[in-house]
């Protein structure tokens, strides 16, 4: 029986299934253990101990047959392989950059800026810091400020743009003493901290003026933006009747520069790029990129990965398969919301954010409910999810602190069937009719920086 006010009509695949992977569901026993000795956090857990992993979409997509034959044509060769050409023509095409700098991975590309353009004592803008960004602003001594608009906070606020930059609260920063030492503006597409919620074209294009005005280069983060392209074509007015490609491009053309994770809306398993219009900027990131990553022309990837990027970033901004993706986020939205389960509204595109403070709402912060809720969930139906809250985000800078606590169900590309999702969605709602039996938990040791990798927990007693 479909719950009442579901969306019953699943998203129809725009491909075939040509090899598969077994999975298997480990028994209620199996799944204890596995929690005992993983410290209970999931990213101990062994991928064999998992069902349905939702812990991440990045770099979990499953590759087309067209990217597995782009594998077959690399030129492995140090420098100039002809898959670094094609990358770098796409890559130019598609976002109109002019120097484009391959990476293997997003952080590496983060590392690039912020080790060029930050230094101690600066402030960077983010409509909100995902927790690598965060790590390298905090490296290299600056201060990471979230300026989203209030909205964002708001679970269930159904505003359709939740990825806002706050342009005033931008602009009085700007005009401020602490304006000089902003280095740069950041935007993130879709904002991955606040739900995979989505920026605005008109957002941007603010954003973008009062850059200008400022003599501030935006810089955007770029993982997520076949996916902010499509919903600014669903949502935003006036953009319907245009490609998904056409309005990627103009939310590139507002900016100076981009770091991608190609592991999002790259469709590949590893990979990623730093992109800018500064031919100065460029020649000091690719002398970095030397020492960390390796030659400019492969940028710490086998060539071959850089075909698979390439055909990828292509496939992600088609129409047919952009739409099975969101509408699988909104069916799992759609099952989850009709039977009274808090998520923050309206689902984004990568995932589904349950609102944990809503969800366990007997539990205090200190209780870490939304660690709870991800074993919960684990211990119920072997899925895997993450905590976007305290634990990821804890308190390093007040002005970065993040109010919003949110267990994270982030759905892989082209990998899991509607079955999956409705799974997924069955075990959330017999977790959520028995919510009120979660204990909280209490951190036993954690390091420093990103302590969400690493850390390990105990329930509290009963
Ligand atoms: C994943 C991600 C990154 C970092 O990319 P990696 O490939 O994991 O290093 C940066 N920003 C956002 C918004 C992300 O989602």
């Amino acid at each position: 029986m479909e719950p009442e006010g579901a969306d019953p009509t699943a998203p129809i695949e725009p491909y075939r299934i040509k090899v598969v992977e077994s999975i298997r569901l480990p028994s209620r026993a199996e799944r204890e253990r596995a929690l005992e000795r993983a410290g209970y956090n999931l990213f101990n857990l062994l991928s064999e101990e998992v069902y349905i992993d939702l812990l991440t979409d990045s770099g979990t997509a499953a590759m087309s047959d067209r990217q597995w034959a782009g594998l077959m044509v690399g030129d492995e060769a140090y420098a100039g392989s002809r898959n670094f050409v094609h990358f770098e023509a796409t890559v130019r095409e598609l976002t109109g950059f002019p120097h484009i700098i391959p990476a293997h991975q997003g952080r590496a590309a983060e590392h690039l800026l912020f080790s060029q353009l930050a230094k101690p004592g600066d402030i960077v803008p983010n409509n909100m810091h995902f927790d690598t960004t965060q790590a390298h602003v905090l490296r290299a001594g600056a201060r990471p400020l979230n300026l989203a608009i209030p909205e964002a906070y708001a679970c269930d606020d159904p505003h359709p743009f939740k990825g806002n930059v706050d342009v005033p609260k931008l602009q009085q920063l700007l005009e401020s003493p602490q304006g000089s030492h902003v280095p740069l503006v950041m935007v993130t597409l879709t904002n991955n901290t606040g739900g995979g919620q989505p920026v605005s074209l008109a957002n941007l294009k603010a954003v973008s003026e009062t850059c200008r005005r400022f003599q501030k280069p935006l810089y955007l983060d770029i993982c997520r933006w076949a996916e902010n392209a499509y919903l600014i074509r669903e949502r935003e007015t006036g953009q319907s009747s245009r490609s998904v490609r056409e309005i990627a491009r103009e939310v590139c053309d507002l900016a100076d520069g981009a770091t991608m994770s190609a592991k999002k809306d790259g469709l590949v398993n590893m990979g990623g790029f730093i992109a800018t219009r500064n031919a100065g900027l460029a020649a000091r990131f690719k002398e970095e990129l030397i020492v960390f990553e390796g030659f400019p022309t492969y940028g710490g990837l086998a060539r071959r990965d850089l075909e698979a990027i390439s055909i990828g970033l292509q496939e992600a901004l088609m129409e047919d398969y952009l739409e099975h993706r969101l509408g699988q986020v909104r069916f799992l939205a759609g099952r989850l919301t009709a039977h009274g389960v808090p998520i923050m509204q309206p689902p984004g595109g990568h995932g589904v954010y349950l609102d944990v403070t809503r969800f366990l709402s007997h539990l205090r912060p200190p209780q870490l409910p939304g660690q709870a809720l991800a074993v919960e969930l684990y211990r119920e139906g072997g899925v895997r999810s993450v905590e976007v809250g305290a634990i990821m985000f804890e308190d390093v800078t007040a002005p970065s602190s993040n109010p919003l606590e949110l267990l994270r169900l982030a759905i892989p590309r082209r990998v899991y069937t509607e079955s999956h999702l409705r799974f997924v969605a069955d075990t959330v709602c017999r977790v959520w009719d028995r919510r009120a039996s979660v204990r909280g938990m209490r951190i036993v040791e954690a390091p420093e920086h990103l302590r969400h990798f690493t850390a390990r927990f105990a329930p509290e007693p009963p």
